[in-house]
């Protein structure tokens, strides 16, 4: 059983190969291509983004709505140089996005979401990491801190005004 404190950057850097001026990751990846490490059971625990990892760590928090990918473009490069915070679609298309064009692509994820208001009451109930939260209910990177910051899915409802009618 492993917690996240247990991936340091020293440790999780000692699992890598010299290659250029880049680290390549030599543990496992998801598709290949995204280096994770499994925190609690080896098998079946929640999956955590080593680049994130390393990011947060050398750098500082990532930003709600952006993960971490590379300026190297090097196949399971986790050098804390080569690291970058961006957004998933320039992840995808590795190219600047207008913040107006961004903001669109935002309010489209959040009217396709999955979610319900009873989901992000657990969410904000449970006292399990957001990154972990994130993986099982299939939500973008820092979703569920924005959930439990309120500032996504703003619970209008009072516990204690449960008698109105709800629209
Ligand atoms: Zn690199």
């Amino acid at each position: 059983m492993k917690s996240l404190d247990h991936f340091t950057v020293d440790y999780l850097l000692s699992h890598t190969q010299e290659e250029g001026d880049c680290l390549i990751w030599t543990g496992s990846a998801q598709h290949g291509k995204y280096p994770q490490v499994r925190i609690g059971d080896s098998r079946t625990g929640a999956a955590i983004a080593v680049r994130r990892i390393i990011y947060e760590k050398v750098h500082g928090e990532l930003m709600p709505g952006k993960q971490v990918g590379t300026k190297c473009k090097t196949l399971l490069c986790v050098h804390p140089d080569c690291l970058v915070q961006r957004t998933k679609s320039q992840a995808h298309k590795g190219q600047k996005l207008r913040p107006d064009h961004i903001m669109r692509i935002i309010a489209g994820k959040r009217a396709k979401a999955k979610l319900n208001m009873e989901t992000v009451r657990e969410i904000r109930a449970s006292d399990e990491l957001c990154t972990a939260l994130d993986a099982r209910h299939g939500l973008s990177d820092g979703y569920a801190s924005r959930i439990r910051t309120n500032r996504v899915w703003v619970d209008h409802s009072s516990p204690f005004a449960g008698l109105g009618a709800r629209p």
